[in-house]
């Protein structure tokens, strides 16, 4: 037996013994946990998964022990994944800090920031939020305005930010701000850490057609930030700010794959609403999400041998935004097949005429539309793919 067989074995035997038989299914909505200062449980066999897997370090199972990470190597990590897909373990909580930053601050920060913020990330003992759009700078990011003024021993922070998920719920937030208004664009950014319990921050909820609030405008009115909480060198935040965006896409590649309804459930479903096709178009309905399903199988395949490719060290990170543009467009495109079948059942809202599965389908296909743009919208990615991937020649004005 080789040593990740072993390790396979390992594994397969600890998640048996220690996921909740109850945490072996999709993630109905409402059930994900946020890790953070205040975290949310609704049963107890969520608090247990969650202290279970926090205390094997396996919130972050690839970083180094060193920063409260599991030291996995990134092929016992695929085993770790696998083992949870074939369990079908839920993840134990959900934090951008995480997916997103934690990444770069292992690649940019001081010694000193990784101590200080990487150990509570890996114990999800902080929820962060992330402020990027602002109005007018959305898939124009660059055009960012908030600035940070150097006081001597802290930035002053002044403007807003929009669109920031659960700003009103987070610890702390990872912000780009303006650091010299005179540079191009481009450059005069900087990314820097900002304590959302600071004097002069205030997030204020947008209200959502989905009837939920995830997201919040914040201001900022001459907040302090100490200098120590820039990551990397001032004016080079754009750099880190891609980077970022691409851990963000990389995360996003895999959003639904533990939420129901899946791919392979559509058939049975549209069944349930026309098991007999009256029409064509209700026979071409049926091809549709055959040739969905099939794409479905296709992007796992492929994630699959992006899985080999990154075990056997090459880098596949450029290509995180086409595996964003198309699972968010095929997650978008099974719930559009599943309106079609519902007819009006798919109109249901908080109705009693309604089952919960149909309100929820609702409800589902408004968050895979959004899945589209959030991350950068698919339009942006597709630019983003014309000149980093295809290095076809620059389309003057996008991200
Ligand atoms: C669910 C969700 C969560 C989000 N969470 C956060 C968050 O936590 N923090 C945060 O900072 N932001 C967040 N956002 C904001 C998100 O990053 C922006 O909405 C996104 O980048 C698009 O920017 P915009 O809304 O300003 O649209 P615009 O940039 O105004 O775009 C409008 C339309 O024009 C198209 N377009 C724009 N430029 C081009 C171009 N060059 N070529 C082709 N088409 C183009 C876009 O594709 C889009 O269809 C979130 C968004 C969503 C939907």
């Amino acid at each position: 037996m080789s040593d990740l067989d072993g390790f396979r074995q390992e594994v397969r035997t600890w998640l048996e013994a220690n996921c909740p038989i109850s945490l072996r299914t999709p993630t109905p909505d409402g059930e994900l946990i946020w890790g953070g200062s205040d975290v949310n449980f609704t049963f107890d066999d969520q608090r247990l998964w969650f202290d279970r897997m926090r205390d094997k370090n396996w919130f972050c199972p690839t970083w180094s022990t060193e920063y409260g990470g599991g030291g996995l190597s990134s092929k016992e990590n695929s085993v770790l994944e696998s083992e949870m897909r074939r369990l079908k373990c839920r993840p134990p909580q959900i934090n951008l800090g995480i997916w997103m930053l934690g990444p770069v601050l292992l690649a940019h920060a001081s010694e000193r920031q990784k101590q200080q913020f990487l150990q509570p990330m890996t114990r999800g003992e902080v929820r962060w939020c992330q402020g990027f759009s602002e109005p007018n700078a959305g898939s124009d990011l660059a055009s960012i305005r908030t600035s940070a003024v150097d006081m001597g021993d802290h930035y002053l922070v002044n403007g807003s930010k929009i669109w920031t998920s659960y700003g009103d719920k987070s610890d702390w937030m990872y912000a780009l701000v303006r650091t010299d208004p005179k540079a191009p664009k481009h450059q005069g950014i900087s990314l820097l850490l900002l304590d959302m319990h600071s004097e002069g921050v205030k997030a204020a909820p947008i209200d959502l057609i989905s009837g939920k609030s995830s997201f919040c405008e914040v201001f900022f009115d001459n907040v302090r930030v100490p200098k120590e909480n820039l990551i990397g060198e001032i004016n080079d935040g754009w750099k880190l700010a891609k980077e970022l965006l691409q851990h963000e896409r990389s995360a996003m590649s895999k959003f639904g794959e533990f939420q129901l309804p899946t791919h392979f459930d559509l058939m049975s479903l549209i069944n349930d609403y026309m098991p007999e096709p009256r029409c064509k178009s209700e026979a071409a309905l049926f091809d549709k999400a055959v040739t969905a399903e099939m794409e479905e199988r296709a992007y796992n395949l492929t994630v699959q041998r992006l899985g080999h490719e990154m075990q056997a060290g090459q880098n596949c990170f450029a290509l995180m935004s086409i595996m964003k543009l198309v699972h968010t467009e095929q997650e978008k495109t099974k719930f559009e097949l599943l309106l079609d079948a519902m007819g009006y059942r798919a109109l249901g809202w908080e109705d009693n005429n309604f089952t919960e599965q149909e309100q929820a389908i609702n409800r589902s296909w408004l968050n895979s539309f959004s899945q589209t743009i959030a991350g950068g919208s698919s339009e942006v990615q597709l630019n983003v793919i014309a000149k980093r991937i295809l290095q076809l020649p620059e389309n003057k004005g996008t991200s």
